[in-house]
């Protein structure tokens, strides 16, 4: 019996994954079982693993296993640029461009009002935060030595200037990157939307590099 229970369990588990039903966590779970024992243990491990392990980056919240991920530590990259992506599979594709040297911050997914995903579910919060820590305040006139140098944070002296929506084509992408900017109005920071070059309905992720590249030259 207790072999039983043990892969009812597993079966439940797998299920956990998107667009997996009974019927594929079946199969993956006699898969692992009569075919690839070795496999199930390794994917075992590096489940603890990464579930132990990786936590979201304290400034651009995308996965890393550091407090501060290294894009965001590397000072050869432009602080007067943010990029928002949805996802780190986006913040890749960007990356993988080579035409992007700014910051990030990635949202962890995007406004969808109908499945109960709101401003507070994908820390829109966090990235207001992330902005007015960077942005210059809109009518300083203090002393000189009020240069953003920040020393109490240890953070580098930095100023954003340009906002990036590199949300997807998508209509919640579309959604989130205006709530996004409707937010942002106020701010001394300029707000840009990727050009249209990017079809309609697609995700970065799936996008081809030149597409992307461009349409972040086009940005307006
Ligand atoms: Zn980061």
């Amino acid at each position: 019996m207790a072999e039983i229970h043990s892969l009812e369990l597993l079966v439940q588990a797998l299920r956990r994954l998107p667009g997996v039903g009974v019927k594929s966590a079946q199969r993956m779970a006699f898969h692992l079982l009569q075919h690839d024992r070795e496999g199930a243990l390794q994917l075992a491990q590096a489940l603890q693993h990464a579930a132990s392990n990786v936590k979201h980056c304290a400034l651009c919240h995308t996965f890393t296993e550091d407090g501060v991920c290294p894009t965001c530590r590397d000072p050869r990259r432009d602080r007067s640029l943010l990029c928002v992506v949805e996802t780190p599979a986006d913040q890749a594709a960007m990356e993988r461009t080579g035409a992007y040297k700014g910051l990030y911050f990635v949202l962890m997914g995007k406004l969808s009002p109908m499945d109960g995903v709101g401003p507070r579910e994908i820390g829109l919060q966090k990235l207001f935060d992330r902005i007015d820590a960077l942005a210059p305040e809109p009518d300083s006139e203090g002393p000189e030595d009020s240069t953003p140098t920040d020393a109490a944070s240890g953070q580098m002296p930095c100023e954003v200037r340009e906002v990036i929506l590199a949300t997807n084509f998508t209509a919640e992408g579309e959604t989130t990157a205006h709530v996004i900017a409707q937010a942002l109005k106020g701010r001394a920071v300029q707000v840009t939307r990727l050009a249209r070059g990017v079809p309609v309905g697609s995700e970065l992720e799936y996008v081809d590099l030149g597409t992307i590249a461009h349409a972040l030259v086009d940005r307006r």
